[in-house]
């Protein structure tokens, strides 16, 4: 029987993301609808790692006893501001913040900084939980900089401002063939994709 693996997010658009990473793999890919959705978490970690854990075992800890579950954690870290926004990233510019107003917020903080000097990384943690209880972590980072001012409007986040490295124009100008290739997210899945840890 196929292993089931239940995804600790409840964004939909996450959930089509990780299926699409995933494919070919002996498992059958659930949102967490399977069992009573995602349950609401704060995110306190100070580290990606620390927040794919909580949202991993939040998930855990109401799902049956088969399933393997994979939670994520990503976000932005721009050098010239000591690795800001990083964790924060989806509430750089407060709380309630849209993705243009947290794009603009960091454009703001980078005025006036030069070209070789926007340098940055997106980075996306995985953590397995495995029905066994056994906890695994998988890391992605794709590095490149910031633009001056957005360039295209696929994606989500600040792509249209992340002009990956050997790249003139941002992924929100690359589109999702480029970015599948290249992405934190796609790294990480890479990893776990490789790691003899997944389905023993
Ligand atoms: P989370 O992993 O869903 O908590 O996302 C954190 C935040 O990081 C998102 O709201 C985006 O602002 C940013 N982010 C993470 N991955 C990407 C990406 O691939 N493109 C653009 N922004 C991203």
């Amino acid at each position: 029987m196929m292993a089931r693996l239940i995804l600790a997010t409840g964004n939909a658009h996450k959930v089509e993301e990780f299926a699409r990473l995933l494919e070919g793999l002996p498992v059958s890919i659930e949102s967490p609808r399977s069992c009573g959705g995602m349950p609401k978490v704060e995110e306190t970690g100070t580290t990606f790692r620390e927040n794919a854990q909580i949202k991993a075992e939040a998930l855990h800890s109401r799902a049956d006893a088969d399933a393997y579950i994979l939670a994520d954690d990503s976000g932005l870290e721009v050098d010239a501001l000591n690795g800001a926004p990083g964790v924060y990233s989806a509430r750089y510019a407060g709380p309630k913040a849209s993705d243009q107003d947290n794009l603009l917020k960091l454009l703001d903080a980078l005025d006036g900084v030069s070209v070789e000097c926007r340098s940055a990384r997106f980075r996306c943690a995985l953590c397995l939980i495995a029905p066994d209880g056994a906890i695994c972590f998988f890391e992605g980072h794709c590095v490149g900089r910031i633009a001056e001012t957005p360039i295209g409007s696929e994606g989500f986040g600040y792509d249209p401002v992340f002009i990956p490295k050997g790249y003139s124009e941002s992924f929100g100008k690359l589109g999702e063939g480029i970015k599948s290739r290249l992405s934190h997210r796609a790294l990480a899945i890479a990893a776990l994709r490789a790691s003899p840890a997944f389905l023993l």
